[in-house]
Formats: C-alpha cells, structure tokens, sequence
C-alpha cells in the first residue's frame, strides 16, 4: 500500500505543480526518480504513518469481528431452524385446546412442556 500511495502522491504533485499552481517546481509524476519529489513524499508519508497503521490495524479488527458475526449468524439460523422443526411436532390443537403430540403422552396442556421451553424465558438466567 506504501508503495502505491507514494506513486500516487507523486502524481498528484507532479499534477498540481504542473497544471493547477503553475510554478513548475520540476516535481516529478514517479516517486524514485527525483530526490526532491522523494523528500516530499517521505515526509507525508511518515507524518501519516500512524494514522495509517492504526487503520490497518482496524482493518485487521474489523475482519476478524465481520468473521465473528458470519459465525453467530449461521448459528443463530441453524438453532431457528432446529427450534421451528421441534415446534412443527408440537402442533396446537383449537378444537381440543392442547399439544396434539403431547396429549398422547398424558399432558393435556398449552402450551405443553415442550412448548413451553422453546418460547419462555431462559431459566438458566434465573438461577444464576
Ligand atoms: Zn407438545
């Protein structure tokens, strides 16, 4: 990325010196080639530095948080998915008001255990 930002604020001196200012400073549209146009480019370049590593750094961050969220992403959709499938077992009879799975296995409720556990509150966060 040096490498290219150096060639690019040649360029960009070389341009404003020609064609915007007009002084003609010699400054030239290639870093390595002039010594003048190099002294000029490495001070920008050190004074920016910093700031240039940090976001670098960020960049590094932000990647490995983007992968993070992917991963708890799919894992949210896998353990939806999982919880529609036990919820399809556990069909709400109108007529007769209860778990059509269940009352078979004698609770004759709703919502029935089963149910109950996929939509209530998590109980591990109230023993804790
Ligand atoms: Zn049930």
């Amino acid at each position: 990325m040096t490498d290219d930002l150096r060639q690019s604020i040649a360029a960009a001196l070389a341009r404003e010196d020609a064609h915007n200012c007009g002084y003609d400073h010699g400054f030239v549209d290639k870093y390595g080639i002039d010594p003048e146009t190099d002294g000029i480019i490495d001070a920008v370049l050190n004074a920016v530095q910093p700031e240039l590593d940090e976001l670098q750094e960020n960049a590094c961050v932000l990647r490995a948080l983007r992968r993070h969220r992917d991963t708890a992403e799919a894992e949210v959709k896998r353990l939806t998915e999982r919880a529609d499938r036990v919820r399809s077992l556990h069909p709400y009879n109108e007529d007769a008001g209860y778990c059509d799975l269940c009352s078979n296995h004698g609770d004759i409720t709703w919502p029935c255990a089963t149910v109950k556990a996929l939509d209530g509150p998590d109980e591990t966060a109230e023993e804790a």
